[in-house]
């Protein structure tokens, strides 16, 4: 069960869509006064090396975070970078750039460091992370201590989708959960819609949010069909994103190793999203999948409720 490590991911095609919606959705949520407590269900190590070893194995920040920085600031003004780059992904780009030393683009912030960043000491905000992978937690737990935030942020390594039971609802009735399973195990799915459709039991105005790969499996393509039924039943907005950047076209060089296809698409569904979020997403999703889009099957799709 413990194959999977969010290291060999990191930067990928799919973090930038979940992180870029990530950021959206708390800059929005930590306007209010009230103290937002946020859970990352499924929290990973935290922070990632992109000249490590992991993430050196698969390249795949290739499909992401690396393509889209040469999109937006091409080094050749051949490929001339787009007049306006959409808020939300200059944003996500200046966010992640405060990790690195300027010019350089070596590590990149998890879910929880994200997260982290964006809440408010004076506000009492509170970050609850969930991780169950032995070495992970290990990092996770030692990153976090590094930030020294105190009882803001609280490591726990347990089930992310029971551990949610108990904090919902929040004491100041404001919550954002991040759920982000690997889905290494087919049982994630029924999980994920089974954790959504209980979360909204104890706490229906909290915002939640689901990453979700997109690959030819029963239980993949039904998951956003079966989020909606949820969202759609508790009477609550939604929205669902998709990013397909195609498969890449370039061939493997005779005695090189042919090239595999890895992850090529992903969602985020989100239950009670910012209003803000759909307008801001009609306009950098567009530009998104021109920056990272390879060729035959690149697609996004954008649609809501409520
Ligand atoms: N949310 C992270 C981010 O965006 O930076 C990435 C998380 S990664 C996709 C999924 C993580 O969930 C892995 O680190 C895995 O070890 C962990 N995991 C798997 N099953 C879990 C469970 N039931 N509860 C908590 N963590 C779990």
């Amino acid at each position: 069960m413990f194959s999977y490590r969010h290291a060999f991911h990191a930067g990928s095609h799919a973090d930038v869509l979940k992180h870029m919606m990530l950021i959206a959705i708390l800059r929005h949520l930590t306007q209010k006064d009230a103290a937002l407590v946020v859970v990352d269900t499924h929290a990973g190590a935290g922070l990632y090396r992109l000249d490590g070893d992991y993430a050196g194995t698969t390249g795949e920040a290739q499909t992401g975070i690396f393509r889209l920085a040469s999109a937006i600031s091409p080094a050749k003004p051949a490929k001339p970078a787009p007049k306006e780059v959409a808020p939300l992904i200059q944003d996500y780009m200046s966010f992640v750039a405060q990790f690195n030393v300027p010019g350089e683009l070596k590590v990149y912030p998890g879910s929880p460091f994200v997260a982290q960043r964006l809440l408010r000491a004076e506000a009492r905000d509170k970050l609850k992370l969930f991780e169950l992978h032995p070495t992970d937690i290990k990092s996770l737990a030692g990153n976090i201590a590094q930030l020294e935030a105190g009882r803001q942020v609280t490591v726990t390594r347990a089930d992310g989708f029971e551990g949610l039971k108990a904090l919902l609802p929040p004491p100041s009735r404001r919550a954002m959960v991040l759920i982000d399973p690997s889905y290494e195990i087919k049982t994630d799915y029924a999980k994920t819609v089974a954790c959504v459709q209980d979360a909204l039991t104890r706490f229906a105005t909290g915002t939640y949010m689901v990453w979700y790969p997109v690959i030819p499996r029963p239980e993949a393509h039904d998951l956003p069909r079966r989020l909606k039924t949820i969202a759609n039943r508790a009477g609550k907005p939604w929205l669902n994103a998709s990013l397909a950047i195609g498969q890449d076209e370039e061939r493997s060089q005779p005695g090189e190793p042919a090239r595999r296809p890895g992850l090529t698409a992903s969602g985020v569904f989100v239950v009670n999203p910012p209003h803000t979020l759909k307008p801001a997403l009609q306009v950098a999703l567009p530009q998104l999948l021109k920056a990272l889009g390879r060729g035959r099957g690149m697609s996004q799709t954008l649609e809501s409720a409520g």
